[in-house]
C-alpha cells in the first residue's frame, strides 16, 4: 500500500486518534448481535496499548441524523471491548468538548477512551471543518482503521485530517492491500463472481471488473436481466426491463474485452417469493410467465465452481439466489464451497455475501473478507476512497 501505516510512525506516550467503525448491529436491548466489526479494530487497538500511546477511539453507530439518540449510544461497545481487551474503556458524553478534551488529556500511555457517537453531530457527516479541528485538537496523530467508512468524505474519516497527521490502521492496510493487489496485480486466472438482487447496484463494478478479470461470473437477480438481454423468457422474476440494453453493451464488452462471461444455464423458479414455495430446477429456457428465478440452479453451480477451481484470484461479491431462505441457497452454497477449497487468494466483499459465507461456516477459509460493505463495492468499481485519499503517503 502506498499510504503510511500506523507501523511506521513513534506513538509511544502520544494521544491517537483512531477513527474505527464499531457500527454493529444492535438487538431491541440493546445488545451486540455481531461484534466482528470490534474484533477487526483489535489488532490496532492491541498494539497501540503495547506501544504506550494512548488511545481515543471515535466511530459511528446506525443513523442518528445528527441529534443526540441515546438507543445509538456507543456505550454497549465501551462495554464489550473492555472485556475483549481486559482493561477499562472509558465511555466520554461526546465526541467533542471540554470535559472530553479533559478527559483526553489525563490519559495514560496504553489507557484507551472511546467517544461517543459522532453522528450524534450534523458536523460530522457535513465534514464541517471546525467539528474536525475540535476533533482532532483531542490528539496528536490520526489514524484510520474504519474501511467500512472510507467511502465517505465525513469530519471523522477525511476533515480531521487536515489538522493531524494521519496514517492507516493495519485494518485499513489490510483491506486496502488485498483488494488492491488483487485488482491491481492479480495472480491468473483471475475469476470475479458477481451476484445479489440488482444490476443497477453494481454497474459500476461490472465495468471495472471487465478492464481485469479473465473470466467473469454472473449470478443471482441480477442475472436475470442478462439472460432477458441474450433473449430468454424470465417469467415473474426480478428484472430491470431498463437495463436490459445495458446488460447488452456489458456482454458484447466481455466479447472485445477476451472476457469469458458465464451466466446461468439453469435456475430455480418459483410461483411465489416464499420460503416454502414448491420450486423446481429448469434450462433457463424453460421458465414459465408465472415462475421466478429464485437460485441458480445445480448446472450452473455446477459450471461456476469449475471455474473457481483453477482460478488465482478470486473476487466474490452478492449472493447467487435467495439464499437466506433455505430451499433457494443452495446456489450460494455451492459457490462458497467452491470458493472455500480454490487454493488461490479469494477475496469476499459485500454485507450479504459475508453473511452467507458466515452462515454457512466457511468464512476462515477465505483469504479476506471485507469488513466494509459499500466502501468495498466503491473500492471494486475503481474509486478512490476519500478516507483512504486522505492519508498521508508512504516516505
Ligand atoms: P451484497 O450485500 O453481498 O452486495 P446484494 O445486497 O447486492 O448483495 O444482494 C443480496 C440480496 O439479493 C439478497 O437479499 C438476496 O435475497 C437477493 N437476491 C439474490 N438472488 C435473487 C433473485 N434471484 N431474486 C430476488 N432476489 C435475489
Ligand atoms: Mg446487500
Amino acid at each position: 500500500m502506498d499510504k503510511k501505516s500506523i507501523s511506521e510512525v513513534e506513538v509511544r506516550g502520544k494521544r491517537v486518534l483512531i477513527r474505527v467503525d464499531f457500527n454493529v448491529p444492535l438487538d431491541k436491548q440493546g445488545a451486540i448481535t455481531d461484534d466482528t466489526r470490534i474484533r477487526a479494530a483489535l489488532p490496532t487497538i492491541e498494539y497501540l496499548i503495547q506501544e504506550g500511546a494512548r488511545i481515543i477511539l471515535a466511530s459511528h453507530l446506525g443513523r442518528p441524523k445528527g441529534q443526540v439518540n441515546l438507543s445509538y449510544s456507543l456505550a454497549p461497545v465501551a462495554k464489550h471491548l473492555s472485556e475483549l481487551l481486559a482493561q477499562n474503556v472509558v465511555l466520554a458524553k461526546d465526541c467533542v468538548g471540554d470535559p472530553v478534551i479533559e478527559a483526553a488529556h489525563t490519559l495514560q500511555d496504553g489507557q484507551v477512551l472511546l467517544l461517543e457517537n459522532v453522528r450524534f453531530h450534523a458536523e460530522e457527516e457535513k465534514n464541517d471543518p471546525t467539528f474536525a479541528r475540535d476533533l482532532a485538537s483531542l490528539a496528536e496523530l490520526y489514524v484510520n482503521d474504519a474501511f467500512g467508512t472510507a467511502h465517505r468524505a465525513h469530519a471523522s474519516t477525511e476533515g480531521v485530517t487536515h489538522y493531524l497527521p494521519a496514517v492507516a490502521g493495519f485494518l485499513m492496510q489490510k483491506e486496502v492491500e488485498f483488494m488492491g493487489n488483487a485488482l491491481e496485480r492479480p495472480e491468473r486466472p483471475f475469476v470475479a463472481i458477481i451476484g445479489g438482487a440488482k444490476v443497477s447496484d453494481k454497474i459500476g463494478v461490472i465495468e471495472n471488473l471487465l478492464e481485469k478479470v479473465d473470466i467473469l461470473i454472473i449470478g443471482g437477480g441480477m442475472a436475470n436481466t442478462f439472460l432477458k438481454a441474450q433473449g430468454f423468457k424470465m417469467g415473474k422474476s426480478l428484472l430491470e426491463e431498463e437495463k436490459v440494453e445495458l446488460a447488452k453493451q456489458l456482454i458484447e464488452k466481455a466479447k472485445e474485452k477476451g472476457v469469458t462471461l458465464e451466466l446461468p444455464i439453469d435456475v430455480v423458479v418459483a410461483r411465489a417469493f416464499e420460503a416454502n414455495a414448491p420450486h423446481r430446477t429448469v434450462s433457463v429456457s424453460e421458465i414459465q410467465d408465472d415462475e421466478m428465478a429464485l437460485d441458480i440452479g445445480s448446472a450452473s453451480a455446477e459450471r461456476f465452481a469449475e471455474r473457481l477451481a483453477t482460478a488465482k484470484t478470486v473476487i466474490w461479491n452478492g449472493p447467487m439466489g435467495v439464499f437466506e431462505m433455505d430451499a433457494f441457497a443452495k446456489g450460494t452454497e455451492r459457490v462458497a464451497q467452491a470458493v472455500a477449497i480454490c487454493k488461490g487468494t479469494t477475496i469476499v466483499g459485500g454485507g450479504d455475501s459475508v453473511a452467507a459465507v458466515e452462515k454457512m461456516g466457511v468464512a476462515d477459509q477465505m483469504t479476506h473478507i471485507s469488513t466494509g460493505g459499500g466502501a468495498s463495492l466503491e473500492f471494486l468499481e475503481g474509486k478512490v476512497l476519500p478516507g483512504v485519499a486522505a492519508l498521508q503517503d508512504k516516505a
